[in-house]
């Protein structure tokens, strides 16, 4: 159903550079580690996620760069940043894929997309009524796992 997508990694690097340049941030090493590791994570990943990997992967970078790159690729429109529960905020890659939603598990967190083409009509709709031009919106559903199985709240 879903199609990985053809991530443009010399592209994606060139356009990190040129924000960084822009903005006057320094180009360091360690921020192109975080991007790259960023962006061969699977879906949705937190901060701390991301950390751990590199770590287990024996690259050396602080939390805190982590932490402070992964703001950087959020405001350069590399990353998308979803604050799908209270407290940690979930990230994935930006031109992944076509615009697409989220169902979230309130007791066990797992994270489903799903692209439902009702939405878009929503959205053109209420952008042409109150005279904006959409560009794309994003939708999050709380809800629960009904088959419990899939649930590891309630698998536990
Ligand atoms: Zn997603
Ligand atoms: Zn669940």
């Amino acid at each position: 159903m879903k199609k990985k997508p053809a991530v443009d990694m010399d592209e994606i690097r060139e356009r990190f550079a040129s924000y960084l340049r822009k903005q006057k941030y320094r180009n360091t090493q360690e921020r192109y580690l975080v991007l790259e590791s960023a962006i061969v994570m699977e879906e949705h990943f937190s901060a701390d996620e991301l950390y751990l990997r590199m770590r287990g992967a024996s690259l050396k970078v602080s939390r805190a760069t982590v932490y402070s790159t992964l703001d950087l690729l959020t405001k350069c429109n590399i990353l998308m940043k979803h604050r799908f529960q209270e407290g940690g905020a979930h990230f994935e890659l930006a031109d992944k894929m076509p615009n697409h939603d989220h169902l979230i598990c309130v007791e066990c967190g797992r994270i489903v997309e799903f692209q439902e083409e009702a939405l878009d009509e929503i959205q053109n709709k209420v952008c042409e009524q109150l005279g904006f031009k959409p560009i794309k919106h994003s939708l999050q559903i709380f809800a629960v796992c009904r088959d419990t199985r899939n649930c590891e709240y309630n698998n536990s």
